[in-house]
Order: structure tokens, then sequence, then C-alpha cells
């Protein structure tokens, strides 16, 4: 892995917390206090250079400044759909590139991150899928997606909404997810509500449980995209570890230990997934669970054809059909689509990295 030439020998304060930046700071005996001025510095006001650490002892910020970089990464390149959609590449501060999108709808923002270059999950749908997994991101790697697109786009204070939907799984990468949902909530952080940020997982069930536990939960999406085990598995290698019914009652528990509800996200494959049994058989799934249903068309992905979505008029009245059953459910029409930035459209490919995705 190539490292940028800035982080090439100094620690990188960039995704450190309090207790971390406080132990940095007692190897400089700099009394502990000093490591929530560093922390509103580093996310809250996004000043990464030690010349501005203005409420910290001037020869401390020297010191620093010799030792340390707080590197969130940079923007490699820009493609801007027609829909206002932007598709950044990210080259990370550890090294190895990503994809982060920002997306703007009636005056809401909305990021949409990565948390691992590639992924190991193998969807059959998804182009990240076929890159297999090179490494998970550090906290300050997912933030730092978030920080760089803020300063882009002028957001200032503004507050956005943030979506763990990009590369990767991001229940695989529990730590660094975590470590990101903390410095984006945090008061002294991006100050966001938690109800503004979402994850999106496969269904990893121990990793569900864990998260139920956890004080500063995102709220949660699960990519169900099949009813059956059979086609289930089919689509998704994960289902025969973690079976539908398995999930469905991981999922039950967590709604009954947090209160809180949660998505289905359903990707319309047509012919594969968009009959009318399927269609009632998601409904009986998700009758009596408190969650919404949110219908995929899905996007194309280059070079692979086997799949096609649905016509509009049939996504409609799928979603008709939902309704009058009595459930909640909306569509996620593609955003991005001309800048392969929609949703399973995430990968590095034709020069775009050195490493092409694996064509199975
Ligand atoms: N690994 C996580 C996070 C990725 S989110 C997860 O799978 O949930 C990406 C969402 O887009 C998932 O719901 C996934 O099922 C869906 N998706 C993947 N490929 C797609 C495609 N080609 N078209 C539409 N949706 C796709």
């Amino acid at each position: 892995m190539v490292k940028p030439a800035t982080a090439s020998a100094a620690t990188n304060l960039y995704g450190m917390e309090r207790p971390q930046l406080r132990a940095l700071l007692g190897t400089y005996d700099a009394p502990p206090f000093h490591s929530g001025q560093l922390y509103r510095w580093l996310y809250a006001r996004q000043r990464l250079d030690a010349r501005d650490w203005t409420d910290l002892p001037k020869s401390l910020r020297q010191r620093l400044r010799g030792d340390v970089v707080a590197d969130p990464g940079r923007i490699g390149s820009r493609i801007e759909a027609r829909d206002g959609t932007v598709k950044y590449r990210v080259e990370l501060a550890g090294g190895g590139t990503v994809e982060a999108v920002y997306m703007v709808q009636r005056e809401r923002v909305t990021l949409c991150l990565s948390s691992q270059v590639g992924c190991a999950l193998a969807c059959d749908f998804c182009l990240t899928g076929r890159m297999g997994l090179t490494r998970h991101l550090g906290a300050g790697e997912i933030v730092g997606q978030a920080a760089l697109i803020r300063d882009d786009r002028g957001l200032c204070d503004r507050p956005f909404n943030v979506v763990f939907m990009g590369m990767g799984e991001p229940l695989h990468n529990y730590d660094g997810v975590l470590g990101a949902v903390r410095l984006l909530t945090d008061e002294d952080g991006f100050g966001l509500s938690r109800r503004r940020l979402t994850l999106s997982t496969v269904g990893l069930v121990p990793r569900i449980e864990r998260l139920s536990r956890e004080p500063r939960r995102p709220r949660l999406a699960v990519s169900l995209n099949a009813t059956t085990d059979e086609l289930r598995s089919r689509l998704m290698p994960v289902n025969r570890r973690h079976p539908i019914p398995e999930l469905l009652r991981t999922l039950r528990e967590y709604a009954r230990r947090t209160g809180d509800g949660f998505t289905f996200e359903y990707v319309l494959l047509h012919g594969v997934n968009d009959g009318d049994d399927d269609v009632r058989r998601l409904a009986g799934l998700a009758r009596g669970l408190p969650v919404r249903i949110n219908l995929i068309p899905f996007n194309p992905v280059p070079g692979h054809l086997d799949y096609v979505p649905p016509s509009r008029a049939r996504t409609l009245e799928i979603r008709d059909r939902l309704v009058g059953l009595g459930l909640r459910c909306s569509i996620r029409w593609s955003r991005g689509a001309d800048a392969r930035a929609a949703c399973g459209q995430l990968a590095l490919l034709s020069g775009e990295t050195a490493a092409a995705p694996a064509r199975r």
C-alpha cells in the first residue's frame, strides 16, 4: 500500500477520539484538558494545521507541528451528474482510494460514505462486490470523506445526512464505522443528530445484536432483496450463514431492545424478485415489524448484463400493492446514474485505479 508523503513518518491525529488524544498529549506532558480543545479543532472547526490551534500553548503547538499531522485524505477527482449528484474519488490517508457521493434533494444534503476499500460480501448484483475486500477504513478515513466534501461544497455548519451505503459492508468494519458514528454525532465533533445517520447492512446477525447495545446508534437499514432463502442465498452469499428466519428474529429483538424501527431495502430485479408472489411474501415478512420498505430499482452495472430493473409502471405497482397491504413503502429512484454514482455502482473502474475489479 502506498502511503502519501505527508503521512510517511508523522502520526495521523485525524480520527482519534479523546482518550487517544489524551494519551498522545500525555507523551508531551501536556494536561489532559487540551485533548478536548484539540478534538474541537479537528472535527467541529475543521482546522487541521497545528499553527491554528490557538488555545494550546505555543510551545506545544510547535512540537506537535513537527511530529504529527491531521490528515483526512484528499479529493482525487469529482464527477458531477446532471441531477446535481457528485461522485468523489477520495484518496485515503492510509493509502488506497474509495468513492463517496454528495446528493441534494430539496435543500437536504446527504453524503454517502464508504467504509471499506472493496467488499468481502460478493452480492451478485453489486459492482463493489466484484472487487473483493482490500481493507477496512479507519474512523478518520470514513469521516474524512464527509469533512472533505463539506469543505468542497461549502456546507460550513449546515447539518447534513450521512448514509453508510458506499463501498463496503459497514458492520464488517464495526470499529471503524462506530468510531465514525461517534465523531459525527459528538457535540464537539460534527454535531449531527444520530437520526441523520443511516447504516445499511447485508444482515450480519451478531453485529446487529452488538449494535443494539450501543449508546449511540445510527438508524438501521437491512438489504433484504429476496423473500426466500433459496433466492437470497443465490443473490447474497451471506444468507447461507444467516438465513432469513434468523435475520428476522434478530431484527425483532433489535426493535424490542432499542425501540428503533428499521428499513428493508429491496433491490428490484426484473424477472428475479419482482413477481406477484415475491410481493406477497415480502408483505408477509414485513407484517408486524416496525419496518419501512425501500424499493430500489436495479441500477445497471457496466459489463454485467444479467439483471435489469422492472419498468417504471411495475415499480409503482409494487409500491402501491405494498401500501395497499398496509405497509410503509417508498421508492429510491436512482440518483447520479450518469456519473455512475448510484447504488451498487461504486467501484474503481477503467483507469480509475491500478487494480481493475475482478470479473467472474
Ligand atoms: N453493504 C451494505 C451497504 C451498501 S448499501 C449493504 O449491502 O446494505 C448499497 C445498497 O444498494 C444495498 O441495499 C444494496 O442491496 C443495493 N445495491 C447494490 N447493488 C445495486 C444495484 N446494482 N442497483 C441497485 N441497488 C443496488
